[in-house]
């Protein structure tokens, strides 16, 4: 059997629905020394899993027995306007969580294209979305599908960045055919300038551990104080740095995956929504949601603080 060409991955690619797609060769990170410092710095904060990972991820080659290359795949999950943060909120959500959990929905697609390129030839389809060793911001650079930003996100030139990144690992012998896009930030700094906590250490190194998705998603207790008043009213995740970039201003176009579109749930005009709410209600609404993961509790928390941010002035 022939093995299939990237031109016809592509094809098939599209037509599943993802936005773009190219392919990325497997040699080590350009970034490997940049990520144990990033590391020994402490600014994964209690992400265990990123040390544990970093061996692979500087070596993207050991990821997937067999693998020689990566079809790499973009998803657009870019809110409509009227599926944005609205005056009389009483929290705000990120984009990327008002709808269906995008593991659930980006694991279903890049399954099917998997499929397609076994079918077609592969003997290896291995599939991945953020929930691995691989870097796949990286890895979309080297196939052409944008460049890292200042704040760190890939930002595809006509698409911007509100994307999700896909990767399937195979042993197709596939090369990049797209030029690479280089560094369109140039003298802008707005994502730096905009972050409520002041995360970013300098351009493309944030510190998680003054991030709010991290503050939101990841940690546990009480936020430190300091933090309170710059909560800037997020209960789950932050859109700034994404919000402010130009090339989403200029680019970004409402998704068309009607998983992402906005649940009826939580009701966001309701400080006291997730408070009113029982395990079980929380269970039912919010089961296949990126919501699942900080828990009710959490939930409970993040918008104690987003309101209460609301009504502080900033320092
Ligand atoms: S997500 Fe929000 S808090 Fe985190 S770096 Fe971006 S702007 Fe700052
Ligand atoms: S806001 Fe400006 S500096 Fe930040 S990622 Fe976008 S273009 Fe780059």
């Amino acid at each position: 059997m022939t093995t299939p060409a990237l031109a016809a991955i592509r094809a098939e690619a599209l037509r599943l629905g993802f936005v773009a797609c190219g392919a990325a060769t497997l040699e080590p990170s350009a970034r490997g020394d940049a990520l144990d410092a990033w590391l020994r710095a402490g600014y994964a904060g209690t992400m265990g899993y990123l040390p544990r990972q970093a061996r692979k991820r500087k070596a993207p080659e050991t990821i997937t027995p067999g693998a020689h290359s990566a079809v790499v795949v973009l998803e657009n999950y870019t809110p409509p306007p009227n599926e944005r943060p609205q005056p009389g909120d009483a929290y705000k959500i990120a984009g990327y969580a008002r709808g269906t959990d995008y593991h659930l929905v980006l694991h279903g697609r890049l399954h099917k294209l998997a499929e397609w390129m076994l079918a077609a030839g592969a003997t290896v389809a291995n599939v991945w979305v953020d929930d691995g060793p691989v870097p796949e911001r990286e890895l979309a650079e080297r196939a052409g599908l944008g460049w890292i930003g200042k704040n760190t996100m890939l930002i595809h030139p006509r698409i911007g960045s509100y994307t999700l990144i896909g990767t399937i690992f195979t042993d197709l012998a596939l090369s990049p055919d797209l030029p690479p896009v280089g560094d369109h930030c140039g003298t802008c700094t707005r994502c730096l300038e905009a972050c409520p906590t002041d995360a970013f250490v300098t351009e493309r190194v944030l510190d998680a551990t003054r991030c709010l998705s991290y503050f939101t998603i990841e940690h546990r207790g009480e936020p430190p104080a300091e933090f309170h008043a710059a909560w800037d009213g997020w209960a789950f995740g932050c859109d700034v740095c994404n919000d402010v970039c130009p090339w989403n201003v200029k680019f970004a176009e409402a998704t068309v995956e009607p998983e992402y579109g906005m649940r009826p749930h939580p009701d966001r005009r309701n400080p006291a929504y997730f408070e009113q709410l029982t395990e079980a209600e929380f269970a039912e609404h919010f089961a296949e949601t990126p919501l699942a993961r900080p828990g009710l509790d959490r939930m409970r928390r993040n918008t104690r603080l987003a309101v209460a941010s609301r009504h502080t002035e900033r320092p």
